[in-house]
């Protein structure tokens, strides 16, 4: 009998000590894999959040019923009173004799499109 570990007792010292470091490193990769979920979700929900622009604007008098103008949806001058629209809706105004905006031109863009 010797005071000297046997290689026996040697590889079973080495076992634990690397599973203890295989779990270390396990509960570091969670982390950063809870902490990445979290920071993906975040993303997600702020870009629902966030409405798409519409693709149209129809611009509304001063009474509010009557329709002054089709525009856009990324015209840089629609108007105050503007709701948004479908592209059926801004064609339907078009037809309407509604005016298209003279500075995006809706109506080019719309028969363009179709
Ligand atoms: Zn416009």
């Amino acid at each position: 009998m010797s005071d000297n570990p046997s290689r026996l007792e040697l590889l079973r010292f080495t076992r634990r000590v690397v599973e203890q470091q295989a779990r270390a490193s396990l509960r570091q990769l969670d982390r950063w894999i809870a902490n990445e979920e979290r920071q993906e979700a975040e993303r997600r929900q702020s870009e629902e959040r966030r409405p798409p622009p519409p693709e149209w604007w129809i611009e509304r008098g001063l009474d509010r019923t009557s329709l002054v103008a089709v525009h856009t949806g990324d015209c840089w001058d629609p108007g105050k009173r503007r709701m948004p629209a479908t592209r059926e809706q801004a064609l339907d105004a078009l037809r309407q004799q509604v005016p298209a905006c003279s500075k995006c031109r809706p109506d080019t863009v719309l028969r363009f499109m179709e």
